[in-house]
């Protein structure tokens, strides 16, 4: 046995006795498209990870949610080899619609913002492909892993408390063994929280050191999925006295629907043909515009809130995506935020290997706040310009109307609004 060896192989009888059933550099928390592309960065930049998810693979490959992807976002998948399907069955979009007083104005992209674009490329895809892509050539990717606690987040030696479900462990280790499972300890070198909005990672943040921002909305979205062509080839935001309304699709075969509704709305309580009449109504037009109605596969509501938990880094804990923010889905811009947090990490983990610097790691916090509070105000203004809040004043009415307006007829106004809505860029 060489020295390293032996080094080693002490080490493992000494984390075995203190529970240590696994070890790697980065730890990552949640299999959501933040914890997988992270894994997928770090794998090509030679740095070791394995990736905890509480769910199975179907649930994370099937759970309906984003579906644009920034200009940014689309150029770091490509570059990270994500993107062959991507550039195969993504629909580019140049534009999007405006609708508001039953008229329709185009916000042209590329001609204000210098030849940027959109992808229409459904979230579950993107899982799919980096699923794939982790199992074949990645570290472990545990589902059915479910992160209990990050111990020793301010150590050097952070620590992952998880249970693996249905899964007994291995011999001589500590842990509580139940039907659920046993629990194990994943050692590492950085911990990533990419657990989403409902995760564990950030509360190994102490408390006092925590500011949190937070705004909810006294409205929902209804969101539909449904076997019909999209009615229209861009998406349409559609402002009315009824409320707001988004036409989005998934695929040449798929519409993606959504419609402003009352907070704590019951999905059950709309049948299909109260939705399709409802979003009819919102997207009437002068021109005589027809709206295609299909079989609805799939109907739910999704809350709206703005959040920001500040700072995103405590000791060897970083937090990602959703596990630190959120934004109201109106800028289309979770996904995409997720995906900046984990190209911010990777590149200074990089760094401090290449360099022995820890500058980047350090300003890690500071570098994605900044995007990430450019994203909040771009979603917040977008809601509160196309959503009628409960109560709203004809004055208000009029405000809004008069800031669509202004975006109809200003290209300074049209250009702020296409340069936020193809993305921010990456420091
Ligand atoms: C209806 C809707 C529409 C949206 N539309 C858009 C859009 O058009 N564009 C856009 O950019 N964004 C959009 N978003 C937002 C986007 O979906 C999210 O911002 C994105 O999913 C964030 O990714 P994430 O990886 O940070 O978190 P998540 O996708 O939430 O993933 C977190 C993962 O962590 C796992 N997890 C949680 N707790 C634990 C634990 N204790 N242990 C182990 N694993 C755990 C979860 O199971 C999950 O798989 C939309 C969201 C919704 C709800």
């Amino acid at each position: 046995m060489t020295a390293v060896n032996a080094t080693s192989a002490l080490a493992e009888v000494a984390g075995a006795r203190r529970g240590v059933s696994m070890r790697t550099t980065v730890g990552i928390i949640g299999a959501g498209p933040a914890g997988l592309l992270l894994a997928r960065l770090l794998h090509n930049a030679g740095i070791d990870s394995v990736v905890l998810e509480s769910r199975d693979r179907a649930y994370v490959e099937q759970r309906q949610r984003a579906g644009i992807l920034e200009q940014g976002t689309v150029d770091v998948l490509r570059a990270a080899g994500a993107g062959e399907r991507m550039d195969r069955e993504g629909l580019r979009h140049d534009g999007i619609e405006l609708r508001f007083a039953r008229r329709r104005h185009r916000i042209d992209f590329p001609a204000l913002t210098g030849g940027r674009s959109v992808t229409v490329y459904a979230q579950t895809e993107v899982c799919k492909d980096l699923i794939a892509l982790q199992l074949q050539e990645g570290g472990p990717l545990l589902f059915g892993a479910e992160a209990l606690a990050v111990e020793g987040a301010g150590t050097d030696r952070p620590r992952v408390r998880f249970r693996r479900e249905g899964h007994g462990g291995q011999e001589g280790q500590e842990g509580q063994e139940g039907r659920e499972g046993r629990e194990e300890v994943l050692e590492c070198s950085y911990v990533v929280g990419c657990d989403g909005f409902w995760g564990v990672a950030r509360k190994a943040i102490p408390e006092k050191l925590v500011q949190v921002f937070e705004r909810t909305y006294p409205f929902g979205w209804l969101g539909i999925l449904a076997d019909v062509p999209p009615s229209h080839d861009e998406l349409v935001y559609a402002r009315h006295d009824r409320g707001f309304a988004l036409l989005s699709m998934r695929s040449p075969a798929v519409s993606r629907l959504y419609l402003q509704v009352p907070e704590g709305t019951d999905a059950g309580t709309w049948s299909d043909g109260k939705v399709w009449d409802e979003l009819e109504r919102r997207f009437e037009t002068a021109d005589g515009w027809r709206l295609r109605r299909g079989p609805v596969t799939a109907k739910s509501v999704t809350p709206m809130r703005s959040h920001v938990h500040e700072p995103m880094r405590y000791g060897r804990l970083f937090l990602a995506g959703d596990a630190a923010h959120i934004v109201p889905p109106t800028g289309a811009k979770g996904l995409n935020l997720a995906v900046g947090d984990v190209v911010t990490f990777a590149r200074a983990l990089a760094h401090l290997r290449e360099t022995g610097s820890g500058e980047l790691l350090d300003a890690y916090s500071g570098t994605c706040l900044r995007r990430v509070w450019q994203a909040e105000r771009f979603s917040y203004e977008m809601t509160a310009m196309l959503h009628r809040a409960p109560g709203a004043t004809p004055f208000e009415d009029r405000i809004q109307l008069a800031r669509l307006e202004r975006l109809a007829s200003s290209r300074a106004a049209a250009q702020d609004l296409a340069e936020g809505y193809t993305g921010f860029a990456l420091e």
